[in-house]
């Protein structure tokens, strides 16, 4: 995965978004991370490190949220957080259960001025 688009893409959105608003600074950027999404927070970090230098985004705070995996069986009708990579649902066993979060990448808040 690239890891370097992926984060410019997010602070390439929050700096037009900040754009749109007329602001001249973005002090904070809020940004969700599935546990499934293959994105470790300090690669994350480090990657937001190099896109915003440049950008009006270069002071920015950058917050993470990490967001664990959640499943969901359809026969039992219950969410879960699976503990094996199978997905197996707690209750039925049943593998390969719907993943319902997990896997977001993605800007939550942008705090301009
Ligand atoms: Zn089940």
């Amino acid at each position: 995965m690239d890891e370097m688009g992926l984060i410019q893409n997010i602070v390439a959105t929050a700096v037009n978004l900040a754009g749109q608003q007329g602001a001249h600074h973005i002090h904070e950027i809020k940004i969700q991370v599935g546990a499934a999404s293959g994105m470790k927070p300090e690669s994350v970090e480090q990657a937001f490190d190099r896109v915003k230098s440049g950008t009006i985004a270069q002071d920015a705070h950058l917050l993470l949220e990490y967001l664990p995996m959640v499943c969901y069986c359809a026969t039992c009708n219950v969410e879960f957080q699976p503990i094996d990579p199978l997905l197996k649902c707690p209750e039925c066993h049943q593998p390969h259960c719907e993943i319902r979060q997990g896997y977001e990448l993605a800007l939550q808040e942008v705090e301009i001025s």
